[in-house]
């Protein structure tokens, strides 16, 4: 009964972990949580009040499908503002969180067999949606700093190349492109005349006082051919209220729009009010948040032991580590069974040697995480 494009998506393993270390807690074990995808701190309360607000007023209907006009307008005014981007209300579309605009932006795009260029190690949803989207993932080979391979990817591209997909920072290794490198990248699509789809959910989330750089700033003509999608889910921790969106142009945008009128209409409008709040409130609400992720990356590369290999995280919360060159399953399923660490195996974001570690729990979870991995270490010489 299920149709095979279905039948070969692959299930989150990130979830499946997930359940497995519930159901390892429920029994009374100790599990160090370490795989989940989402800030540990709870939404800033003036957020939850202009929510309670929106509903005393009965804000409580459909609206409009791309997205309340008050939303488009304070997005677009933050990318002017924050990236140096001009987009009008009309080329925003606000969708139930960045992976159903990612979705959205593959469906309007993809023609069957359609390529899409996934740098690895990429997030695990990247390929899945490309696939049921009808298109072709291909894959680009990282390099030692763990940003794509310029030289693959030149390689890769054919005439059925239609879009690559950036993401930076980085879930899952924490790399941030830096400007020149943006700078390359764009001047590659440009030249073959390809869609860059730019995830930036992690923007705000950078270490070191460094800075986003969104590959649509880099000239008029990138910015025509990119899609950028950025969401309030980890910057305000809000990933329970599902709003994520899309800044395109006005062609692109309104095919998304198409689409989410016959499939989901507009997100909750709940949300939306609230997400109003929080973008136009902005830094006050999410610094703090950023200062104790610097804290407890800081403390875990200051105290992992070295026979644990990572490149630097600059952004986001994880951290991609490779020991002994163990592969990632046996040593995700070690690290749970024997040390009740529970990891996310690298094999799930096309780097099987890998790791991935969540730094989105308190520091008491990481001093006896990092004591854990220290044992294992030990035990493992
Ligand atoms: N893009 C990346 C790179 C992510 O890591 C995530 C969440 N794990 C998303 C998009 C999806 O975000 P949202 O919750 O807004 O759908």
């Amino acid at each position: 009964m299920i149709a095979e494009k279905v039948k070969r998506l692959k299930p989150s393993a990130t979830l499946e972990i997930n359940r497995k270390a519930k159901e390892l807690k429920a029994k009374g074990v100790d599990v160090i949580n370490l795989s989940v995808g989402e800030p540990d701190f709870d939404t800033p309360d003036p957020v939850k009040e202009s929510a309670i607000q929106a509903i005393r007023d009965g804000f409580t209907k459909y609206t409009e499908v791309n997205g309340i006009p008050e939303l488009k307008k304070v997005i677009s005014e933050k990318l002017e503002k924050e990236n140096g981007l001009s987009y009008s209300p009309e080329q925003v579309v606000v969708s139930n969180g960045a992976k159903h605009s990612l979705y959205n932006i593959m469906l309007a795009i993809l023609e069957p067999g359609d390529e899409v260029i996934v740098p690895a190690p990429y997030w695990v949803s990247f390929p899945e949606m490309v696939r049921i989207a009808g298109g072709v993932p291909v894959f680009c080979r990282w390099r030692e700093d763990f940003k794509m391979d310029l030289g693959h990817l030149k390689s890769l591209i054919s005439k059925k190349t239609k879009a690559l997909i950036l993401n930076s920072p980085s879930n899952p290794t924490g790399i941030v492109y830096e400007k020149k490198e943006i700078d390359g990248v764009a001047e590659i699509l440009l030249k073959n005349n390809i869609l860059c789809i730019s995830d930036e959910t992690y923007e705000k989330i950078l270490y070191d006082g460094i800075s986003h750089t969104s590959v649509a700033s880099h000239s008029p003509e990138m910015k025509k051919l990119t899609v950028v999608v950025n969401a309030v889910s980890k910057t305000f921790s809000m990933t329970g209220w599902r709003i994520g969106y899309t800044a395109a142009e006005k062609e692109i945008a309104d095919a998304i729009g198409k689409i989410q009128g016959q499939t989901t209409s507009a997100p909750c409008s709940i949300s939306q009010k609230a997400a109003c709040f929080a973008i136009k409130e902005g830094k006050k609400l999410y610094s703090g948040m950023i200062r104790e992720f610097q804290r407890r990356r800081d403390f875990l590369i200051n105290n992992l032991p070295d026979d644990f290999v990572y490149p630097m995280p600059m952004g986001a919360f994880y951290l991609f580590f490779n020991f002994r060159d163990m592969d990632s399953m046996v040593l995700g399923k070690r690290l749970l069974e024997e040390k009740f660490l529970a990891v996310v195996p690298g094999a799930e974001f096309g780097a099987d040697r890998f790791i991935r570690i969540s730094y989105a729990t308190s520091m008491d979870n990481l001093r006896i995480t990092v004591a854990r991995l220290k044992e294992f270490a030990e035990e493992n010489r």
